[in-house]
């Protein structure tokens, strides 16, 4: 059986899971090449930043809705049965406030705050919270089981498994995405999947101008909150954001945070970052259980990152660009891990076509 060489651009949760289904194939030759590797921290490189936990927000008929079905499933498989990837179990406790309805975080948020949400189905243990058991400024409220991913180790895990499976990873920048097939290792490829995020929008031959950054700031802090704790919205204006997540096998707890549409500042923002400790603080006594003040917070460090956002929602599709197949899988915005694996199947599916189309066939 002929081999086919295949390039992956990008080494985030999307281009790494991507690599890595792809690398099931035997006849795929599959090089990963990407200017951030997991290791890095930058604010071009979105997915160390993340919490990251699974919290349902896609819409009737969007395709996110459909990719969060897909990959909770994997996610959930991973937790239990690969303890090295560093994902464990969280309860995960959402929290409404009416006067959030239509905000930039309302939004984001609005279908994780239904009382009778689309996934009570999907996530196991869903219960409606009584009014006892929110916080004084939340009118309504729903618990659920979910995971948080320490992503320090997850990255790193899934470049192993691709490692594992004879995937080349290498570092390098493209200006302009017919580059690419030159990276691959054998010096050629006949399919390039294409998951460089948000600078999709300055890669020559895509330059898609509908993505864009939704800024997250966020700290890590030592204590630990014993459940997941998110708001519908925050009083400190319509961008900005409350939750908490315990990362798995010490990974420190995340707290956030905002969603600054259209907004690229790498610097942490030192007023918001003491806002953002506040009303964690304020949310989850808990964190700070001796005072009940910000200063019992042990602050690991705050930081920032880009969610590439994209006005038509995450794209998975094939394009001819030039001469080259080229596979899309990016626009993941805030919900990069919780739809990574439904996208790196739906890619895989897009580069077996492809495939066909030239007479080949793919073999597991
Ligand atoms: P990236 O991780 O940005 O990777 C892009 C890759 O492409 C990089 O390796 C980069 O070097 C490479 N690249 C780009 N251009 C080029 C080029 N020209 N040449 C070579 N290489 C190139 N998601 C969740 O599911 N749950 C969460 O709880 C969650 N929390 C988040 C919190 C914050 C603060 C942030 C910022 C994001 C959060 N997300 C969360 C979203 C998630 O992090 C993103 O959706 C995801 O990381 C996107 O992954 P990606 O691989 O598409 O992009």
């Amino acid at each position: 059986m002929s081999q086919t060489n295949v390039v992956v651009v990008g080494a985030g949760v999307i281009g790494l899971s991507t690599a890595l289904v792809l690398s099931k194939h035997k006849n795929f030759n599959v090089t990963v090449v990407s200017k951030h590797m997991p290791g890095d921290y930058d604010i071009e490189y979105a997915s160390p930043w993340a919490g990251a936990n699974f919290m349902p927000v896609g819409k009737e008929g969007s395709k996110l809705r459909a990719l969060e079905k897909a990959t909770w499933p994997e996610v959930d498989r991973i937790c239990r049965e690969l303890p090295e990837a560093g994902i464990h179990y969280q309860e995960c406790r959402v929290y409404g406030r009416k006067k959030d309805e239509g905000t930039a975080v309302g939004v984001w948020f609005q279908e994780l705050m239904k009382e009778d949400p689309w996934f009570k189905d999907l996530m196991p243990d869903l219960r409606i919270l009584d009014k006892s058991e929110l916080p004084p400024s939340c009118d309504t409220g729903t618990v659920f089981k979910s995971v948080c991913i320490n992503t320090a180790i997850y990255l790193p895990w899934l470049a192993g498994q691709c490692l594992k499976n004879n995937v080349i990873l290498k570092r390098g920048i493209l200006s302009h995405i017919s580059e690419a097939p030159s990276h691959h290792s054998a010096g050629n490829a006949s399919i390039i999947l294409n998951c460089t995020g948000l600078l999709t929008s300055k890669l020559g031959g895509i330059m898609d101008t509908t993505v864009y950054p939704g800024r997250g700031q966020i700290a890590v802090v030592r204590n630990e909150p014993g459940a997941m704790h998110t708001t519908s919205g925050t009083d400190d204006g319509s961008d900005e954001a409350m939750y908490i997540m315990q990362r798995a096998a010490g990974g420190g707890t995340v707290i956030g945070g905002c969603l600054q549409h259209g907004n690229w500042d790498s610097q942490v923002d030192p007023n918001l970052a003491e806002r953002i400790l506040q009303r964690a603080v304020d949310i989850c006594p808990s964190l700070a259980p001796k005072t009940g003040k910000v200063t019992e917070l042990s602050v690991i460090r705050h930081g920032v990152g880009l969610r590439p956002m994209r006005e038509g929602g995450i794209r998975v599709e094939k394009e001819k660009i030039g001469k080259e197949w080229v596979v899309h899988n990016y626009g993941h915005a805030g919900y990069g891990y919780q739809s990574s694996w439904g996208s790196a199947w739906e890619a895989e599916r897009l580069a077996l076509e492809i495939l066909e189309k030239e007479g080949k066939t793919a073999k597991l």
